[in-house]
């Protein structure tokens, strides 16, 4: 299952060109949709969009007098697009500076690059780590809090594929806030024992062999357990 993490669809759609207003041809901003505006339970289906906050945008001056007229209220709508479409609509707006909160703009988008440099840079290691079944390495960019989440849990599905039986106790040991990154931790202990043809004792928790049938380390009797 593969579902686009936040980070993936903003790279996504930062990597695509920027739309032009269809009425001022003004750069549009992308803009971060709210989680909480949507309760009609439509929502909109991606987590950013296109929006023209030109002031000048004719349907945005235009909008003020046909909102109140038609509705009585103090409103407008701001020309919206829908990143990597030609799809335009349009978002009603309470004032001037109404969704401007959720505009991203270039401090985000500069985190966002450097993000996106640390990613890059992370997947470099983790490719000659991996060449090199470096599990030592893995396992650092794995417990390094300060590397990118993707790095990390790229790191926990690799040590699965090439680490030794030592890394098995830091994977045990060590619990991690982000799921996709605990996901693959725990996968990874999976796959060291499948590759090494171990398990762990039911009853102190040691390594032992998969077909062993009295536990070496307590003596217990394991077959079938
Ligand atoms: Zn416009
Ligand atoms: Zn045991």
């Amino acid at each position: 299952m593969s579902i686009e993490t936040k980070q993936e669809v903003l790279e996504r759609i930062l990597s695509q060109k920027k739309p032009l207003c269809r009425y001022c041809s003004e750069d549009m901003k992308l803009w971060e949709v709210p989680p909480f505006t949507f309760s009609d339970g439509l929502g909109w289906g991606t987590p950013y969009l296109y929006i023209c906050f030109n002031d000048e945008c004719p349907p945005y001056v235009q909008g003020w007098d046909d909102i109140q007229e038609k509705y009585a209220h103090n409103a407008s709508c701001r020309c919206m697009c829908y990143p990597g479409t030609k799809q335009y609509e349009f978002i009603p707006v309470f004032s001037p500076v109404g969704a401007t909160g959720q505009i991203i703009d270039d401090q985000v988008l500069a985190e966002q690059e450097a993000l996106n440099l640390a990613t890059k840079r992370g997947f470099e290691i983790l490719t000659d780590a991996y060449m090199a079944k470096d599990g030592i390495t893995l396992m650092r960019l794995l417990l390094d809090a300060t590397e990118p989440a993707r790095v990390r849990a790229k790191a926990a599905e690799m040590i699965g594929d090439v680490g030794s039986l030592e890394a098995l106790e830091p994977l045990r040991s060590t619990k991690v806030g982000n799921q996709i990154i605990q996901k693959n931790m725990d996968a990874a202990v999976s796959k060291l024992h499948e590759r090494h043809f171990t398990r762990e004792c039911p009853f102190c928790a040691e390594v032992i062999k998969k077909r062993a049938k009295i536990c070496k380390h307590c003596s217990k009797d394991v077959a079938g357990k």
